[in-house]
């Protein structure tokens, strides 16, 4: 965990952000400012700056991230409508937190 990493405070628990999902590899949480109806965060608990970041140590995490946004695609009912899976990556990708997050995006009328 590193101490001013805001994705690290809400991931280990240190704010009042609701998870609607958690488990011991990662924390499902609402953006603040939603870019879609729905708009998840699915964040690792552990410190991973960006996708650039990855080794193969993480390869069961990104399994685990992916798995996750299946299942509340699923509850929060976009699945079958459908939703967009996002990695910012670093400044020019439009990365803001250099956390590892993936962005679960969905629930348009179409
Ligand atoms: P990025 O651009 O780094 O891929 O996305 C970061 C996202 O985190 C943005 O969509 C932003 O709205 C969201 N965000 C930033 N700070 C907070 C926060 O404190 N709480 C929540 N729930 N979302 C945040
Ligand atoms: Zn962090």
């Amino acid at each position: 965990m590193t101490q001013d990493c805001i994705f690290c405070n809400i991931a280990n628990g240190k704010t009042d952000t609701e998870f609607l999902y958690e488990d011991d590899h990662l924390v499902v949480f609402r953006d603040i400012k939603p870019h879609a109806p729905v708009h998840l965060l699915i964040v690792p608990k552990r410190h991973i700056r960006s996708v650039n970041d990855l080794t193969d140590d993480h390869r069961s995490i990104l399994g685990d991230l992916f798995m996750a946004a299946r299942d509340m695609a699923k509850k929060e009912g976009v699945d079958r409508s459908g939703y967009k899976l996002l990695f910012n990556v670093e400044k020019g990708g439009g990365q803001v937190i250099f956390h590892l997050h993936l962005h679960l995006m969905g629930g348009w009328k179409r």
